[in-house]
């Protein structure tokens, strides 16, 4: 198992090498980390037998196009997974052309072979396991187990940050929430997730910490419009000195920033009890 960290933005891929093939999980965002992901393939001397996709964003998907350079390569995911990527190409296009220029791909890659869940899926020797998790951290989630290998493996994507903050902008935190708790019940105890973002980590408690930091996020947020009638950048401030707190960290700080405005309007809160009690 190799894990390869983007340089455009800092997302994982993984190469899974067996005996005969090399399958990777996710593709990174950008054109460079593509090909240097391309490149870490073809170092091992062994054909790319397939690509896994494990959900919807895209940091995860928008270095398929370099990654293959031309080649004729499975690239797999769920149905669900596969039609919010292709729903969603034009939007991701005007927000990521502005921010990443040629990086962002000008032809998209996206799966060509869709799987349903707990479909097991033989390739280069490997066995992998597809659970079909539906909206989550995006608006279309999965997850892979890896079955070879002797120990319990999972690609989990954006399911957990490890130790990072999070992207919540996509609002489905409910159903995140309820994905954590499927994968504590179905996940063996000492499965080794390997996450979207960060280190891998062994052990379920993760699952834990993420589904409190997405309740905390919901509670301050709650707190900060509708309490002390907080807009704004004043509101931006206040929720990323109340998560900076629960997680001193700056890593992806900027992404549960993003999440602040939309998931104001997904709640639908209301500004500033505390300020009418004063103005009536
Ligand atoms: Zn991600």
């Amino acid at each position: 198992m190799h894990r390869f960290q983007g340089s455009l933005f800092p997302v994982n891929a993984y190469l899974v090498e067996t005996a005969t093939g090399v399958v990777v999980v996710d593709s990174t965002l950008g054109v460079s980390d593509g090909r240097a992901l391309r490149r870490r393939v073809d170092a091992l001397k062994k054909p790319l037998a397939a690509i896994l996709i494990t959900h919807s964003h895209p940091d995860h998907y928008g270095g398929l196009t370099s990654l293959l350079d031309g080649a004729d390569v499975p690239i797999y995911a769920v149905a669900g997974v596969n039609d919010v990527i292709r729903r969603d190409d034009a939007a991701k296009e005007q927000i990521l052309r502005p921010m990443f220029g040629d990086e962002w791909p000008a032809a998209r890659t996206f799966p060509n072979r869709t799987v349903r869940d707990g479909e097991r899926l033989s390739v280069a020797d490997a066995v992998f396991v597809v659970t079909d998790l539906g909206p989550g951290e995006s608006a279309y989630d999965s997850l892979w187990r890896l079955e070879t290998g002797g120990v319990p493996q999972a690609f989990v994507g954006d399911l957990v940050f490890s130790h990072m903050h999070a992207y919540l902008a996509d609002g489905f935190y409910d159903r995140w929430l309820a994905n954590l708790e499927r994968a504590k019940r179905e996940f063996p105890t000492d499965t080794t997730l390997f996450m979207g973002h960060g280190e891998p980590v062994t052990g379920l408690a993760i699952l834990d910490w993420q589904a409190t930091y997405i309740e905390r996020f919901l509670d301050v947020l709650r707190s900060a419009v509708e309490m002390d009638g907080l807009q704004g950048d004043a509101l931006a401030d206040a929720v990323t000195v109340a998560m900076k707190e629960f997680l001193p960290s700056d890593d992806l700080l900027f992404l549960m920033r993003l999440s602040i405005e939309p998931m104001r309007a997904r709640l639908d809160l209301r500004y500033g009890k505390r300020l009418a009690n004063v103005a009536t």
